[in-house]
């Protein structure tokens, strides 16, 4: 006899996280949607002065952090809660608000964490179909909604297939909604929207008490090693989180380097850095389109490729050719957005593909 786990942990898939390189092996890594420049010199600057007081606990409210964050978001520290990254949050939202049994509806193929961190907390994940671009079918996913749902996640930009959502039809969604079922916005990709009618997410916070934007420092802001994200929501809903939230869950490095990295003087070089990054995507989504590839609109750091079946395969000969890249089984690879580089080495591998897939 062994202790059982209990039954909502035993049927938890296990997060695949994107190929790592061999030590000494130099690739282009495209598998987890990371930012390819380094920290800015200020932020390595800020962590390695940091290091000397790593025998004390860090500010458990991480105040420098959630007030620089509150003052970006144009509202006050009870708005804010950090954590261990924005997945973490998340985790800590359905722990303060889900019962095992409550059902939480999202979009799929979406964030694979998604079903993960909602059966862990024993409720129920209500998977919904996106559309043939990616997009969320939000007529379906209000449609799904009982009075057994607690929650909606909405993840836009969304990963894997790219698309965001407007204003509109969030606004819409919120409004069509009733105020007791939370809705989960994770804008983790955000600063790489250029889309019309972008969601203003401020203005919707001020509308409905049932809103939690959900905002990440690993991507725009290049530091997924450090793991640092938050959520903004009204004050009760933020204390609930934060009850829920791990004592002490930000290190004091990540503190530190997102308060760096919300400086005004670090402003400019970020936003280069994420206009490099969305002037390269444009490239490859123009690209690949131009080779023949059905690809949906991508206001990410990431395209999707619909490889269908052939989609091990195809991700096995990018690997061989130095190119790390995300895929999903039977369904499509998602490829992140690096430098010019490696985003040429993609273009190449793509267009041999199509090539021969034309050809058979
Ligand atoms: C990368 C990502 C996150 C951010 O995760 P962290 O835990 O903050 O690194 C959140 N949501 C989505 C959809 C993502 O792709």
């Amino acid at each position: 006899m062994s202790v059982p786990l209990r039954p909502a942990v035993e049927r938890i898939p296990a997060y695949v996280p994107g190929a790592r390189a061999a030590t000494g092996q130099r690739v282009h890594k495209l598998s987890s949607n990371e930012n390819p420049y380094g920290p800015l010199p200020t932020v390595q600057e800020a962590v390695a002065q940091a290091a000397g007081t790593l025998n004390r606990y860090p500010d458990m409210f991480a105040s420098e952090l959630t007030e620089a964050v509150a003052a970006r978001h144009g509202v006050t520290p009870e708005h804010v809660v950090a954590g261990c990254g924005s997945v973490a949050v998340l985790g800590h939202v359905l722990q303060a608000f889900c019962d095992p049994g409550d059902e939480v509806v999202h979009a799929w193929r979406s964030f694979e964490a998604y079903p993960i961190v909602i059966r862990l907390q024993g409720a129920t994940p209500v998977p919904v179909p996106v559309d043939a671009d990616g997009r969320h079918d939000l007529p379906a996913m209000l449609a799904a909604v009982t009075d057994r749902t607690r929650a909606v996640l909405l993840c836009s930009p969304n990963n894997p297939t790219g698309p965001a959502l407007r204003h509109t039809q969030v606004a819409h969604t919120l409004a069509a909604l009733p105020d007791d079922v939370l809705v989960v916005l994770d804008e983790a990709y955000v600063e790489f929207v250029r889309d019309e009618d972008p969601v203003d997410s401020r203005a919707l916070l001020a509308a409905h008490p049932n809103l939690v934007v959900l905002r990440t420092f690993s991507k725009a802001y290049g530091l997924a090693g450090l793991r640092v994200g938050y959520a903004v929501a009204r004050p009760d809903v933020a204390r609930g989180i934060r009850t829920a939230s791990t004592p002490f869950g930000v290190n004091h490095l990540a503190q530190v380097a997102a308060v760096a990295s919300l400086q005004p003087d670090a402003q400019a070089e970020l936003d280069r850095r994420v206009d490099a990054v969305v002037a390269e995507r444009h490239r490859v989504l123009t690209g690949l389109r131009a080779q023949g590839w059905t690809v949906p609109d991508s206001q990410g750091n990431l395209v999707w490729l619909p490889t269908g079946p052939a989609t091990a395969d195809l991700a096995a000969d990018a690997a061989a050719h130095g190119v790390l890249v995300r895929p999903f089984a039977g369904e499509g690879i998602r490829v992140s957005i690096g430098e010019p580089d490696s985003n040429d080495r993609v273009l190449e591998l793509a267009g041999r593909w199509r090539e021969h897939h034309q050809a058979g």
